[in-house]
């Protein structure tokens, strides 16, 4: 029998998992709808069991040559300063990287592609559109469209879905999408003013707090990114107009000079965990699974941990294991996405954007009395940096 696994997407996500399966001697066909790899700027925080994780492939030394360490971020107020500065070499005793990794998504893309490209036992088919799934009890099917227009059907023993918020292979296994669609959009705009300047104690991942309009300050290896909530009924080019992203920017700090603006993007969230991870023999993970708003950086984190249970799973399986094994998987990272990754996305959205003075000044006494106490800090780090949650997730049979 065909004890292949299919793989929709080559995202961080698919890419993950299709380098896992094919380095524990697995036969994968990875199907990607777009041409050439995306380039485009999405999430770059990488949290530190991420990185762990990511060392295997070999791959982590150079994205710390492409990216930026950070070994602290904070929260602080717009118009009071700091509020409050974790610092994550607490983390020391638990990881290899006790610290945030600015590296664009993209970087690690395009390594792990080069990396799976290498790999005997991967077909890589770009340009080719995943349309329908289906399964019976000893496979799947996955009509693709080709980059000619014409229609194939792929199979295997095995199917994941990382394809992405949009996925036709959740779809495919029937799984509802709850949730919301946050009203505001959020604009992310790249600059090289260096925000130090003007605010020399800030690190280079700091959420600004403020009555009136929050924003998040990122620092990368080569620009700053920062990104504020737009008002959603705006038309796309009045969010993403040189003017709004100049006011916006002398808003939050004021020069004399106008900024040098190198990358500008709008972008819609949502807060939604699909009901199911598995179905049988087919299985969504990262975005197709669950998406959140990205105040923590932990979407992509997610993901990524995600492709690892999930893989060690479907190895466990295709080795002869239960096909209910899969359903494990589903068990563990369904949780963490529900219980951990949505709360506190939403929570750093809820002390950012609190207007009431009391609850405002309620968040920032809680965050002060974290950072002050020792045990407290460090708790409290485990779980932003999500080794927590792995830990955590593990237990559940
Ligand atoms: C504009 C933008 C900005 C973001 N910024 C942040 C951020 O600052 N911080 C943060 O934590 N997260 C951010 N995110 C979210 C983060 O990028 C995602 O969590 C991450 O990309 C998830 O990886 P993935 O592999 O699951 O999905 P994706 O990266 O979406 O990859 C899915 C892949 O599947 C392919 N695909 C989709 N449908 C099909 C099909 N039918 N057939 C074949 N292939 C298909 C797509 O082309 C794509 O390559 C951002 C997202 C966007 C869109």
């Amino acid at each position: 029998m065909n004890r292949n696994v299919v793989i929709v997407g080559a995202g961080p996500v698919g890419l993950v998992t299709a380098n896992l399966l094919a380095d524990a001697g697995i036969a994968v066909s990875l199907v990607e709808t777009c041409k050439d790899l995306p380039r485009d700027l999405r999430a770059s925080t990488f949290h530190p069991p991420t990185l762990d994780m990511l060392e295997r492939f070999g791959v982590v030394g150079l994205m710390i040559e492409q990216g930026l360490i950070c070994p602290t971020w904070q929260f602080r107020d717009r118009s009071e300063g700091v509020i409050a500065t974790f610092e994550l070499a607490r983390l020391s005793p638990d990881t290899n990287h006790p610290y945030r990794l600015q590296c664009e998504q993209w970087r690690l893309g395009e390594m792990l592609y080069a990396r799976l490209r290498d790999n005997p036992l991967a077909t890589i088919r770009l340009g080719t559109k995943a349309v329908t799934a289906r399964q019976n009890a000893n496979g799947v099917e996955l009509d693709v469209e080709l980059p000619d227009g014409g229609r194939e059907t792929v199979e295997g023993a095995f199917l994941v879905g990382a394809d992405g918020i949009g996925s036709i292979v959740r779809h495919a296994i029937g799984a509802g999408f709850e949730g919301i669609t946050i009203p505001e959009l959020f604009l992310s705009l790249s600059t090289t003013y260096d925000f130090r300047e003007t605010m020399p104690d800030l690190s280079n991942i700091s959420y600004l707090s403020d009555p009136r309009e929050w924003y998040v300050l990122i620092r990368t290896a080569h620009v700053w990114r920062a990104l504020f909530p737009v008002d959603a009924s705006l038309e796309d080019r009045d969010v993403t107009s040189p003017e709004r992203g100049e006011r916006l920017l002398q808003g939050a700090v004021p020069r004399s000079q106008a900024y040098d603006v190198t990358h500008r993007t709008a972008y819609r969230v949502h807060e939604r965990v699909a009901s199911t991870y598995v179905k049988n023999r087919i299985a969504i993970a990262g975005d197709a699974a669950h998406v959140n708003n990205p105040l923590g950086g932990m979407g992509l984190n997610g993901g990524i941990h995600d492709a690892f249970n999930l893989a060690e799973k479907l190895v466990e399986v295709v080795g002869g294991a239960p096909l209910e094994t899969l359903e494990r998987y589903s068990r563990q990272r369904r949780k963490v996405a529900l219980d951990v990754v949505q709360q506190t996305a939403l929570r750093n959205r809820s002390i950012l954007n609190t207007r009431e003075p009391e609850a405002r000044r309620a968040y920032h006494d809680e965050l002060r009395g974290i950072v002050e106490d020792s045990e407290r800090h460090r708790s409290y780090v485990m779980r932003t940096s999500m080794i927590q949650s792995l830990r955590d997730a593990a237990k559940i049979p």
